[in-house]
């Protein structure tokens, strides 16, 4: 593994309170915004987004208590680049340890059809809101370019340009309707870097509409970007955003690679995961990546045989590194040679047609589910061999 020393460290912007939380069915209240982004924080977040306090007065009372007892990360708030807005969210959060990103409008497609504004409005608006936020105190001002992945060089790069002059100090680019490759974003990533060259920094936003916004994020990271803007098990607009655990797993294990690193502390992902799922009533996916159900199980009897030996012939991720636990689950794909296994390892060797015997009655036939955890048979079988005669079975 690369030495830490010499891989660029990404921040972490969380957006589960804000992108995560404005797709359907994941509305949260003030206190329970509190008590995830407390978790978020935990993991090691620089960043956390907290709504958008002038949308409700929900959103302004979050944004009020997370500013009030964060005591490492940023707070982050959402406004539109109208002056009420920056005034409201300076009311809710005061100016101290508060990043302001303020939405921009990045393709004329936007500007025409959802803002009926010129480009030229487009500019204007973004540099004097960011010259306003400025004015109030607020250090970090961010720029977040909505549909940044479909605009126009001549739109996005005065936009850049101008709002550097005015006092902006981040660029989000936004691949908001989820429409980009790896390769695309890549490259948009290294043209906004020539625009906007270090110290500002530039964030990700990806989405998932093709299953790409992890690939995407991590392909803008490699292409110069600082930030990573995710949520907690991928929760976003509708097919969702950058799953904050993927990517910190891909950081974690492909530095060599990457030659990037992350600080995000991974086995507290997934209680955190369960927080919002209680919070959001939302059921945990059987299989995906990090935090599904079955994300470090097998039922396959196959991979059984290899894993019984060595748990590394088919897990590269490891669940130890995450809180998780391996699963090995018994059923009609397990075959008889886990069966004998287990036997074996319980002191019970048995003969083929014994073995046959043993499967029907435990796998085979049994009732209650098409598979049972590996450690669940074991008990019983040992529980129900023990001492019997190998005949009378
Ligand atoms: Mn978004």
């Amino acid at each position: 593994m690369a030495d830490q020393s010499q891989t660029r460290r990404v921040s972490f912007f969380d957006t589960t309170l804000r992108d995560g939380e404005q797709a359907p069915a994941n509305a949260m209240g003030p206190k329970d915004k509190l008590d995830l982004a407390l978790r978020i924080e935990d993991l090691g977040v620089d960043y956390i987004e907290t709504g958008f306090p002038a949308s409700s007065p929900s959103d302004f009372e979050a944004t009020r208590l997370i500013a009030k007892h964060l005591t490492r990360a940023r707070f982050t708030t959402f406004c539109r680049a109208v002056s009420s807005d920056i005034v409201t969210a300076v009311e809710a959060g005061g100016t101290a340890n508060h990043q302001i990103q303020i939405a921009a409008t990045g393709s004329k497609m936007h500007c025409e059809h959802k803002r009926r504004i010129t480009p030229r409005q487009a500019v204007e608006e973004v540099v004097e809101a960011v010259g306003l936020a400025r004015s109030f105190g607020v250090e970090s001002v961010s720029v977040g370019i909505e549909d940044a992945s479909r605009g126009e060089e001549d739109l996005l790069r005065p936009m850049t340009e101008r709002a550097i002059e005015a006092g902006a100090t981040c660029f989000v680019v936004a691949d908001t309707s989820g429409s980009m490759t790896p390769g695309e974003y890549a490259a948009l990533i290294r043209t906004f870097r020539a625009w906007a060259p270090s110290p500002i920094r530039i964030a990700t936003h990806c989405h998932e509409d093709f299953g790409l916004s992890t690939a995407n994020a991590l392909a803008g990271l490699v292409a110069g970007a600082d930030e990573v803007q995710a949520t907690l098990g991928g929760i976003g607009e509708r097919a969702g955003n950058t799953a904050l655990e993927e990517i910190a797993a891909l950081l974690a294990y492909k530095q060599d690679v990457t030659g990037l690193h992350t600080d995000i502390d991974l086995p507290k992902m997934y209680e955190a995961y369960g927080v919002l799922r209680r919070i959001v009533n939302l059921p945990e996916p059987r299989n995906k990546a990090i935090f599904g159900t079955y994300a470090f199980g097998t039922a396959a009897g196959i991979h059984q045989q290899g894993m019984l030996r060595n748990p590394a012939t088919y897990e590269y991720v490891e669940p130890e590194r995450f809180g998780r636990q391996r699963s090995i689950l018994i059923g009609r794909h397990s075959g008889r040679s886990v069966l004998r296994h287990l036997l074996d390892r319980i002191g019970h060797p048995v003969d083929d047609g014994q073995l046959d015997t043993l499967y029907r009655i435990h796998i085979a036939e049994r009732e209650g589910g098409d598979c049972e955890d590996l450690d669940v048979l074991q008990a019983r079988l040992q529980r129900e061999l023990k001492g019997c005669a190998l005949e009378a079975i």
